[in-house]
């Protein structure tokens, strides 16, 4: 390591005195009460990239680098000086360490186990605070800079790579990429690891592990997404899907002291996770992208204590026992007193024949900030008259040349919100494009080209646009329960006073009860968001919904 230490952070540009701020010795003092004064020897290493369990430290003496191993040499990242603290996001998940932290001098610090910076943060108001912020900016740091424990190597022209760069991408964690159509040198590093071309994407994981075109599932053991959590408990609360309603659940839940476990399948967020601003949800005056609003609410939840298993899908609903068991794709099954569904629903799919081939390279479900990168200032087309494709066809006007918006229908009025519709009007490069289909894709190993007709005037046209972002409304994810839960004719849950006596008769609904306020006809079992019936496809509602389901499982708890 150099001993030449420059007095500030290296890679931080703004918000310093936030991202690293000094505690004052009172503070410290109520952190020192749960932790022990530990003497350091200069070169000392506190922690090493990769440990599990993260530990804490303030310095109380002298200094410490965090730096980044990188072969036998280490990359300064910061250093700490007396009254600052380490840590960062993976103080919360109990995921792996990203850093290595190293005593720069002879000096102490004050060390705390994780379990302990736990409880700091869920009772001590104003330390919660200013830990929080310094953990969420130096984990946006991290990202901003490709600070992390994994390399991507890949090519934008390959549904793998975009895959793996939105599941690290929406679950918050920080990689480097290298593309091999751009970045010189990809072949030694490929040589390093004896890894071929034709083995691509390929996940470099921790410097150590190399995963050849990986699972998400893969990628989430390798980094220990989910290894700090025990399946074998059983839990007062199994929520399925971390969308807004989900997460709203586990939010709730958690901090009114229940233990609860959520299971994802992808990353938090769920479909609010893919849109590129909420200009709705209130408190937001500005708007707020799906992607920070999912982050502050995840961290939020595991602020409280809930636990989340990331890329672990539910497969089946055991509703013939108690506890409940929910099965996992890969993975002992998971036990729960009550289950909150919140599976949420799944993009529709355009009809036409190789729209498999080109999904992810050209065709895409989301329009976020990756996806606007992928497209540069190329034109786009945008399929679906609802609030989503409208919100989709303004961010994208921000940075393509042209975007064409398709619809079946004759105009955007019954469909879409007025403010959306203003906004698509008074933005030049956006084309509506009325009773037009797309009717083909073309191209190799990307969308080259797309036909569509215009239906009124009998019209077919083909145009060299290599991206279309399908919005065209969402089916539930209701496969998994087998049954076990009253759908409705859409085959969306019914919940509550929805349930007619015909339902609770064929479901054999025991209780003397009626069922609560989204409750299933399974007691016990609730059901908040989009996955439910009648359910308002908003983030308000479903995060309405998380709220009041927790209400009701405490009742069915004390039952
Ligand atoms: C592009 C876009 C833009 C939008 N913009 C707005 C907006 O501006 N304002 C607004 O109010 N609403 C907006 N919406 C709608 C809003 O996002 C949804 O109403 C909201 O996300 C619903 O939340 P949810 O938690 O019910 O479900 P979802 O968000 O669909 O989340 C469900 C989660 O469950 C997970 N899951 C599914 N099956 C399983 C399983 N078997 N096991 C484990 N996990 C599973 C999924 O991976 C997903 O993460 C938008 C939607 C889209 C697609």
């Amino acid at each position: 390591m150099t001993d030449t230490i420059p007095p500030v952070p290296l890679t931080l540009t703004s918000r310093v005195d936030q991202a690293f701020p000094m505690l004052t010795s009172a503070q410290i003092a109520r952190i020192a009460v749960h932790g022990q004064v530990r003497h350091v020897q200069r070169g000392e290493v506190l922690m090493e990239a990769g440990e599990q369990t993260p530990r804490f430290f303030v310095v109380t003496a002298g200094h410490i680098a965090i730096v980044r191993p990188s072969g036998v040499t280490e990359e300064l990242v910061v250093v700490l000086r007396p009254g600052q603290f380490t840590g960062e996001v993976t103080m919360l998940s109990g995921r792996r360490g990203l850093v290595r932290i190293r005593a720069g001098e002879a000096g102490a610090v004050v060390e705390l186990e994780r379990d302990y910076i736990l409880a700091l943060v869920q009772t001590d108001g104003e330390l919660s605070e200013i830990l929080l912020r310094a953990f969420i900016l130096r984990r946006v740091e991290l990202i901003a800079h490709g600070f992390g424990d994994v390399v991507l190597v890949g090519s934008r022209h390959s549904p793998g790579t975009l895959r793996i760069q939105a599941f690290l991408t929406r679950n918050g964690h920080p990689y480097a990429s290298i593309d091999l159509d751009r970045d010189a040198g990809v072949q030694a590093l490929l040589d390093q690891f004896q890894v071929t071309v034709d083995d691509v994407p390929v996940v470099i994981c921790r410097g150590v592990v190399v995963l050849r075109n990986p699972t998400n599932g893969q990628i989430a053991d390798c980094l220990g997404f989910n290894a700090a959590i025990d399946h074998t408990q059983v839990r007062d609360l199994v929520i399925v899907g971390a969308g807004p309603s989900g997460l709203s659940a586990a939010v709730y839940s958690a901090s009114e002291g229940l233990d609860v476990l959520v299971l994802e399948t992808n990353a938090p967020g769920g479909q609010a996770g893919s849109s590129s601003k909420i200009e709705n949800y209130l408190g937001f005056p500005t708007g707020i992208s799906g992607q920070e609003l999912a982050t502050r609410a995840y961290t939020q939840a595991q602020k409280f204590g809930a636990q989340l298993l990331i890329a672990q899908s539910a497969t089946q609903l055991a509703c013939d026992r108690k506890p409940y068991a929910v099965a996992i794709d890969h993975g002992p099954r998971v036990l729960a007193r009550t289950v909150i569904i919140a599976t949420g629903a799944e993009y529709r799919r355009l009809a036409l024949e190789n729209l498999a081939q080109f999904e992810g390279v050209g065709v895409y479900y989301g329009a976020t900030f990756v996806e606007a990168q992928w497209c540069g200032d190329e034109e786009v087309i945008v399929v679906g008259g609802g609030n989503s494709a409208g919100q989709a066809a303004v961010f994208l006007a921000h940075t393509a040349r042209r975007v064409h918006i398709l619809i079946r229908s004759g105009g955007l009025a019954e469909s879409m919100s007025r403010y959306l519709i203003q906004r698509i009007e008074e933005t030049p490069a956006i084309v509506l494009r009325p009773h037009t289909v797309i009717t083909a894709l073309e191209g190799g190993d990307h969308l080259e080209r797309v036909r569509w007709r215009d239906n009124q005037m009998g019209t077919s046209e083909t145009h060299a646009i290599r991206h279309v972002f399908a919005m065209t409304g969402a089916v539930p994810n209701t496969r998994w329960l087998g049954g076990c839960v009253a759908l409705d004719a859409q085959g969306f849950i019914k919940t509550g006073a929805d349930l007619s006596p015909e339902d609770l008769a064929a479901a054999r609904w025991p209780l003397a009860r009626p069922p609560h306020l989204l409750e299933t006809s399974l007691p016990g079992v609730f059901a908040v968001g989009d996955v439910r019936g009648g359910n308002i496809k908003r983030v308000a509602s479903a995060v309405g919904e998380g709220s009041i389901a927790v209400a009701f499982v405490h009742q069915v708890l004390h039952e």
